[in-house]
């Protein structure tokens, strides 16, 4: 690296990466606060919380989210998370234009390296450093197969023939787990829910999640590569709609409860994943959009055959009117959905719930079946919804558990803190209570004191580090924000008597050190 190159790099500007973002105080406390009404309202309705990795592996995600769709396809962070490090990265070398290139100017035989690499690679494998899959199992019993005809001590032209199979065996063997930072969190608690047997705890388990995910869309407001979800999930028991019901009571809580005003909430059967039921509705639509095909955007083209059901997620201007026209589906649900739909309604409208029916409001998987809601709210533009959510009764058994019913949401928390300060609700008190103006060695230990005996009692103090005079320090106390400043100099200390300075009036008040301690709790009280 040349000086001026290096000197460039020292001075380069760090910034956060595209689509993610630092939080801040003052905002954080809006975070904190939304997060522990979260933790609070889920507590009542029973809910228990789990913290699951960020990382899975990527198969997990790809079987509970779909690998045709986009999050799967296009937005996932993956990674192959290896053991054996050295080996994936002489890997990245052998397999380079640069290797080539090193080879063919040095004269020297790839074959003779890739041997010795290949060896170690099955020696690590039988080692149980590389993942036991039987992809891996067969890639190695083959290419021993194959070898055990080479004598290895040959010359390095002898071995040209294999060089094909060397080539290959290298290329295509696993030399670690694809992994996926996650783009949701359902999968893992589902995982999670079968990994720990919570089968055998008393049905349904109640789990609650707070945490980020991360997906490679394009940034704008209100949706980011690394989000963050308030999630809750329902796994185990029955289908009763009083449980789909009780779902959304206490998601309507809770942003009742965090200030949220404004949201609406859409609800919507998809039916079930049956010939008379949603699987006939599908085919219909599929041979309606066919009709229409000229008329559909290239996305929505493809998803005729895809995911036609995606189609009416659409929010594409030119698509509206061909979308409004076509087959709802909740005129082909069968008899026992559409009880279960009315009855979910009928519950909502016994917790006093309003509700608006969106028969767009899909969801592209066969695992979901009958109920899907989102909620949306006022402030956010075109990313306005806020939680989306259903009922996925055949998501646990696709990942190799036994059926289990299940419902869930996820808030997008991003969205959520957006919309309270839009709405004027995100406003929290960020300045400090007493702000400690000290002057002189016996008021610094008088001050010392106090701030412990004050932070003890819960009030937010700022002591100074070093001495102040008292003008400067009552216009840093100003700065701050603090709503009292304690004046203690040495006289206030011989004397016993505390100053206490009400900052937005000016007002002095004088008191013995065990009283102003009170005297602040009362204030305390009388404010809240
Ligand atoms: P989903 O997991 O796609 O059903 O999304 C649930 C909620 O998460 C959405 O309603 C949004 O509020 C939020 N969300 C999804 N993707 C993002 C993103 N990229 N940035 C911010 N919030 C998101």
């Amino acid at each position: 690296m040349s000086d001026a190159t290096a000197k460039k790099e020292q001075r380069r500007k760090f910034q956060a990466i595209r689509g993610t973002r630092d939080l801040l105080p003052p905002e954080t406390a809006l975070w904190n606060r939304v997060e522990q009404t979260a933790h609070e309202v889920f507590a009542t309705f029973g809910y228990g919380e789990i913290r699951s990795p960020i990382f899975e592996p990527t198969e997990l995600f790809a079987r509970a989210v779909g690998s045709d769709t986009d999050i799967v396809s296009k937005e996932m962070y993956t990674f192959e998370s290896s053991e054996v490090p050295n080996l994936v990265e002489l890997r990245t070398y052998y397999l380079s234009s640069d290797y080539a290139e090193d080879v063919f100017h040095g004269g020297s035989e790839d074959t003779v390296d890739l041997l010795s690499f290949a060896t170690n690679v099955v020696g690590a494998f039988k080692k149980g450093a590389l993942p036991q899959t039987s992809e891996n199992l067969a890639l190695v019993d083959d290419f021993l197969k194959k070898v055990s005809q080479i004598d290895a001590t040959q010359r390095a032209d002898v071995l040209k023939p294999f060089r094909e199979v060397l080539h290959n065996f290298v290329r295509s063997v696993h030399l670690g787990d694809p992994t996926a930072l996650r783009p949701e969190a359902t999968a893992s608690v589902c995982r999670a829910y079968l990994e720990h047997g919570m089968q055998s705890l008393p049905q349904p388990v109640k789990l609650y999640y707070i945490g980020p995910m991360f997906r490679r869309e394009r940034p704008q407001k209100g949706r980011y590569r690394q989000f963050y979800q308030i999630g809750a999930e329902v796994l185990g028991g029955t289908d009763a709609p009083a449980i789909d019901a009780e779902v959304i009571e206490m998601l309507m809580t809770y942003f009742d409860k965090v200030g949220l005003h404004g949201a609406t909430l859409y609800i919507n059967s998809i039916g079930h994943n049956a010939e008379n039921c949603r699987r006939g509705y599908v085919e219909k639509l599929k041979s309606e959009l066919a009709k229409i095909k000229d008329n559909l955007g290239p996305d929505s083209q493809r998803r005729i055959d895809t995911n036609p059901l995606r189609v009416l997620d659409s929010k594409l201007e030119s698509e509206q009117p061909y979308i409004e026209k076509l087959p709802r589906i909740a005129d082909h649900l069968c008899d026992e959905c559409k009880a279960h739909y009315a009855a979910v309604k009928r519950q909502l409208e016994l917790r006093g719930l309003l509700y608006q029916e969106n028969w767009r409001l899909v969801r592209g998987l066969d695992y979901y079946m009958r109920t899907t809601f989102e909620i949306t709210a006022p402030g956010l533009g075109s990313q306005n919804a806020v939680c989306g959510g259903g009922r996925y009764d055949g998501l646990v058994e696709l990942l190799g558990g036994p059926p289990t019913k299940g419902i869930g949401f996820a808030i997008g928390e991003d969205r959520l803190i957006l919309s309270l300060q839009e709405g004027g609700k995100g406003a929290v008190e960020q300045g400090r209570d007493v702000y400690i103006a000290w002057m002189g060695e016996h008021a610094y230990a008088a001050a010392i004191r106090a701030a412990k005996d004050l932070r003890n009692a819960g009030f937010s103090v700022e002591l100074p580090p070093v001495e102040q005079k008292f003008g400067k320090a009552l216009g840093q106390a100003d700065k701050l924000g603090a709503k009292y400043a304690l004046i203690l100099g040495d006289n206030e200390v011989a004397e016993g008597l505390w100053t206490l300075k009400t900052l937005l009036t000016g007002e002095q008040q004088k008191f013995p050190e065990p009283d102003l301690l009170e005297f602040l709790c009362q204030q305390k009280k009388v404010s809240s």
